[in-house]
């Protein structure tokens, strides 16, 4: 009997996974019928995704065996109490690749003070303003050693960079200088000339970057959030700003999205927004991870990524 497999993630995204699902099924051995619509709710075995999708009541489903988030951070819906069957969240090579690559970018931006040529094209001949360190001599602090921490945190090693990381549990990695407990977060915000925050939002990391802890930042430092924005406490970063502590900022992410017009961090000259863009789940290698979930699911043999519900991610 194939299973019945609910698409609900966003509308638009449907004719990517109408067409990529079907046939990660395929490659995986799996026998399913993809839903658009569940006509028959109590019909459905597994639910693929994303809040954007509308759904937030799962009671109707009565059968369901799992829900497969199309979404690394599940902060808004993990918690949904009618959700009570296992939630998996999205781990993708598409999305943990393009993670490292943009967080690469927004490091390179920063590390080469690239900003001095790129804003400065008015005929003023700058060379020996500014000679950069070497990576080697440059230190770059990672918050969140996870799927996506830990591949930029490799990506930024392997051009040569200092790392210094941060996660819940104790981790050891080739190359890589691994903290965690409060003490190892002061050790290595001292060090981050250039911050970068990899960390899911749960009550433990929300307002992590509040005024106490910019303080501890090098004076100067750079910080480049895709995490999740209330990880920082905002009025905290621009009073940071403002005296020169955090001497510039890349928020990708934030308390409200999109980021309302008015807020200061668009009129702010020592920040750049960018609107959630730093990664993307992509339809053909996520639909991988969906189709090994469901395969597993039926084979009886346990999901990967499931969400710790207690922790929060
Ligand atoms: P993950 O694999 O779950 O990794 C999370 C990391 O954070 C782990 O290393 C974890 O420590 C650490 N952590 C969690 N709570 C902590 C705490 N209280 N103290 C210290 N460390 C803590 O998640 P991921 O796949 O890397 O994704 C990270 C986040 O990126 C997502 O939650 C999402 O918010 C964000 N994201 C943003 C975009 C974008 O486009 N901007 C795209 C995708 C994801 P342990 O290793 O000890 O568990």
């Amino acid at each position: 009997m194939p299973v019945n497999v609910l698409f609900a993630g966003n509308p638009k995204t449907w004719p990517d996974y109408r067409e990529a699902l079907p046939a990660a099924f395929r490659r995986k051995g799996v026998a399913a019928n993809l839903l658009e619509r569940a006509d028959d709710p109590g019909a459905v075995d597994y639910i693929v995704y994303a809040p954007n999708g509308g759904l937030s009541d799962f009671t109707p489903f009565t059968g369901l065996k799992a829900v497969l988030s199309l979404w690394a951070g599940v902060e808004t819906f993990q918690d949904n109490a009618t959700l009570t069957v296992p939630l998996a969240r999205m781990v993708d090579f598409g999305l943990t690749e393009g993670m490292a690559e943009w967080v690469l970018g927004q490091v390179m931006r920063y590390h080469l003070g690239n900003d001095l040529y790129v804003l400065n094209q008015d005929g003023i001949w700058r060379n020996g303003d500014f000679v950069p360190p070497l990576a080697r001599h440059r230190n770059v602090g990672i918050l969140g050693l996870g799927e996506l921490g830990l591949a930029a945190a490799r990506m930024l090693k392997g051009v040569g960079f200092s790392v210094h990381g941060w996660s819940r549990s104790a981790k050891s990695e080739p190359g890589i200088t691994c903290h965690s407990g409060m003490d190892g977060l002061r050790e290595v915000l001292a060090k981050s000339e250039i911050l970068v925050l990899l960390l899911p939002l749960t009550a433990a990391t929300e307002h992590l970057l509040d005024a106490a802890r910019l303080a501890m930042l090098p004076r100067g430092a750079y910080l480049i959030n895709p995490g999740r924005g209330p990880l920082i406490d905002d009025a905290a970063l621009l009073a940071a700003l403002d005296t020169g502590q955090v001497a510039h900022a890349t928020l990708d992410v934030f308390r409200v999205e999109p980021l309302p017009p008015a807020h200061p961090f668009w009129a702010h000259p020592n920040v750049t927004v960018t609107p959630h863009i730093a990664s993307e789940t992509r339809a053909e290698s996520a639909s991988d991870t969906i189709a090994e979930n469901v395969r597993r699911g039926e084979a009886g043999e346990p999901f990967l990524y499931l969400v710790d519900r207690k922790a929060g991610y």
